[in-house]
């Protein structure tokens, strides 16, 4: 897989590289020059989701891997299963929950593991990244107590889910974690900053685990085929996807399938009120408002990091915009879609409800719609409980990581105080 930086195009890299380096020059990210259809996707569709995935994620990555190391990859990475329910009449769900921590974030972030296992072998590597909530017990769970890897989690003090934080701080070893007194887009900013500080790239030997990475991306494209996969073959080409959408990493993921040949209609990035990209759409001025705090936490974004290679697919005409839509929910309107879906007989946390939404608010009437569960509703207890009135059941990893105090350290977001702890502790 040959990729150039969407900043900086002269500068190219080799998949290998682009997932060791993470970000490149000028802050840029990674995107391939260009995307080969699949050949025979209709055979694909009728393989299990391993051996499916496997044969994705190889033509994607081209002969930089034998095609037998991605397979083996790919099931040690992919180990739980996929899982498509019909709601209501053509309506369907996919869950992306199943997986270690309770989120879709497992499928980039164990993908991304294995990645960094095979490319790194006996150097010493530093995970740093910064979580809206999910990737950081993705990424903690992913790389616990592998040799030769730290960990550094990055995350807004307060801003996520007690279940959220709990899986990923209470796990010590090699996973040091951040508490740090102000937004997701303030850990973000950290993280870039510590990529363009040369000592501690080189000292920490530095690696990223954002949605930025591009091993996360090409992983997550092989749940949308698992997802087509699923529905009746008539239902296909139509339907309409909707993504619950914070960084635009998962529906990037969605649009790089459906330029490699998905059967897919339309898509829609369903954003909460951090409504950056839908306003973007009406108006073509990209103008980030202050992140402002959500039910739906892990969208929390307003300079989402992965919009450069969604437009770069829109603008060069890979994936059509008339087939491409991005609202925005309000946060009681949130609510009351979350009391809708209890309605007929689901329960969806606020990411999943808003997911929801989007797709019923833009769906062709006949048109097959799936919406993403991207997170199981006991990550969100709190709100779920509250809003909906019930319940819930603990899944078994939950109530253990609950029962476990918080390892994380206090910290403001000030680059210097970072670079001075993690040089200290790791360096
Ligand atoms: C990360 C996350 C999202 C947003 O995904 P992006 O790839 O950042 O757009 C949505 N829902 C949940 C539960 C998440 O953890």
């Amino acid at each position: 897989m040959q990729l150039h930086n969407l900043k900086e195009n002269s500068q190219k890299v080799s998949f290998v590289e682009a997932v060791k380096t993470g970000l490149g020059r000028n802050q840029g990210v990674f995107f391939p020059e260009s995307l080969a259809p699949l050949t025979d996707v209709d055979t694909l569709l009728d393989m299990d989701f391993v051996t499916r995935s496997s044969k994705i994620l190889s033509h994607l990555i081209g002969d930089e891997l034998p095609a037998d190391t991605v397979a083996q990859m790919v099931k040690n990475a992919f180990n739980f299963p996929v899982k498509l329910v019909e709601v209501e009449d053509n309506n369907y769900c996919l869950e992306l929950f199943h997986g270690p921590t309770l989120a879709f974030k497992d499928f980039g972030g164990r993908f991304m593991a294995e990645c960094l296992a095979q490319f790194n072998k006996g150097e010493k590597v530093t995970i740093l990244t910064a979580t809206s909530g999910d990737t950081g017990a993705a990424v903690a769970h992913a790389f616990y107590n592998k040799p030769n890897i730290d960990v550094v989690i990055l995350y807004p003090k307060g801003k996520i889910s007690l279940a959220q934080q709990k899986l990923f701080t209470t796990l010590g070893d090699n996973i040091h974690c951040y508490a740090v007194d102000g937004s997701f887009d303030d850990c973000q900013e950290l993280v870039k900053k510590s990529f363009l500080d040369d000592e501690v790239k080189s000292t920490l030997g530095l690696n990223s685990a954002n949605s930025i990475n591009i091993s996360r991306l090409v992983a997550q494209v092989c749940y949308y085929f698992e997802a087509i996969a699923q529905l009746p073959k008539e239902k296909r080409a139509t339907a309409h996807i909707s993504v619950p959408s914070g960084n635009f990493g998962n529906v990037c993921a969605a649009m790089i399938g459906a330029v490699i040949g998905l059967p897919v209609g339309k898509l829609s990035a369903t954003t909460n009120q951090n409504d950056t990209v839908p306003r973007y759409m009406l108006d073509k001025n990209w103008a980030p408002n202050a992140t402002l705090e959500s039910l739906s936490n892990a969208m929390d974004v307003s300079k989402p990091n992965n919009w450069p290679r969604v437009q770069t697919m829109l603008d060069n005409n890979w994936f059509s915009y008339d087939n491409f839509y991005s609202t925005s929910v309000s946060e009681e309107n949130t609510q009351a879609v979350m009391k809708n879906i209890q309605q007929i007989g689901y329960v969806a946390e606020p990411h999943t409800a808003i997911a929801y939404q989007g797709l019923v608010e833009n769906k062709a009437a006949d048109a097959a719609g799936i919406f993403l569960a991207t997170a199981h509703p006991a990550k969100f207890k709190e709100s779920v409980e509250e809003i909906l009135n019930i319940e819930l059941e603990m899944p078994k990893p939950l109530s253990d990581a609950l029962a476990k105090p918080c390892l994380a350290k206090d910290i403001n977001a000030d680059y210097d105080a970072l670079r001075n702890e993690i040089l200290t502790k790791l360096g």
